[in-house]
């Protein structure tokens, strides 16, 4: 496994790989992460890592300077599952001194993500613009975790022609349905119990959808109901939209993502299920 910094060293280790599947993270990495990687390498032969703590996607007071990290422990990580190179850059490999460029991906980052968080997913998709241009992968693998993400990039992807593919993948737990994430590392003790009731909300939701129920409103309200449940959880929103466009639906759904954002003690959690689609993961 290559460990490099800087973009010339990227391109030169890259060239000497053929097809090359690629990860973009944050680090501190978790199992979600490694799942991603292991699907990378089965399906492409060979992997790319990039961890990068991306400073232009967080907002003022949002955790850029206590996001945690531990690059030692990635790297052993990522050496066992048998990733064939790292990028591993300081903020001035990714935003060369003079750097002036934002990319924007309209519409679908206006809702939910992009309505709590705004110009994240500028920062998102400037970062993500250019580690596809340095390391130039065939197919960049992303998780369903991080659903509004995963529509924004491919839209981005498709409209620039950065990469070929974007492969979704299935969003990791942990045994009691939690959606694994870096910042589960925030919780304390009783918070981390009452993290499983965005996981139970969906489920719940799910249950419903697998009943026959397909108002909007009523699979929306079913949602939102269980997370009201528990007084130390606070509704940043609960969603039921198009998978495709994110726009809120109403009315009879047919295909819709349920999606929720919940703090819970300090962190801000994530999670979202396809009701029309089977969720292993949630039972
Ligand atoms: P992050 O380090 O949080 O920026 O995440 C890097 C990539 O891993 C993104 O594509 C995420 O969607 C994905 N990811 C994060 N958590 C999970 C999870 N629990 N299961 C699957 N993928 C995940």
């Amino acid at each position: 496994m290559k460990v490099v910094t800087t973009r010339a060293e990227v391109r030169e280790e890259r060239a000497r790989l053929g097809r090359l599947g690629f990860v973009p993270t944050m680090g501190y990495l978790h199992d979600g992460h490694l799942s991603l990687v292991r699907r990378a390498k089965e399906e492409c032969g060979h992997v790319a890592v990039s961890i990068f703590v991306n400073p232009t996607q967080f907002g003022p007071g949002e955790d850029l300077a206590s996001y945690p990290r531990d690059p030692e422990r990635d790297l052993a990580l990522l050496e066992e599952a048998g990733v064939d190179l790292v990028w591993l850059p300081q903020p001035g490999d990714v935003y060369p001194s003079g750097f002036a460029t934002t990319v924007e991906v309209d519409g679908v980052t206006d809702v939910l993500e992009g309505a709590s968080r705004p110009g994240h997913f500028a920062g998102v998709a400037t970062v993500v613009s250019v580690l596809l241009g340095v390391v130039r992968p065939d197919v960049l693998f992303v998780g369903q975790k991080d659903l509004q993400q995963s529509v924004v990039l491919r839209r981005l992807a498709a409209d620039l022609a950065l990469v070929d593919e974007v492969v979704v993948c299935p969003t990791g737990r942990e045994a009691d349905g939690l959606a694994r994430s870096s910042r589960n590392a925030y919780l304390d003790a009783e918070d981390r119990q009452a993290a499983t009731v965005l996981s139970r909300a969906l489920r719940a939701g799910r249950a419903a959808y697998d009943a026959g129920e397909r108002d909007a409103e009523t699979l929306r309200r079913t949602i939102r109901e269980v997370v009201e449940g528990d007084p130390r959880a606070e509704i940043d929103y609960v969603s039921l939209a198009d998978p495709e466009t994110l726009v809120e639906l109403d009315g009879p759904v047919d295909k819709a993502a349920a999606s929720l954002a919940v703090r819970i003690g300090r962190p801000r959690l994530l999670d979202n299920t396809l009701l029309h689609e089977a969720d292993p993961g949630l039972g």
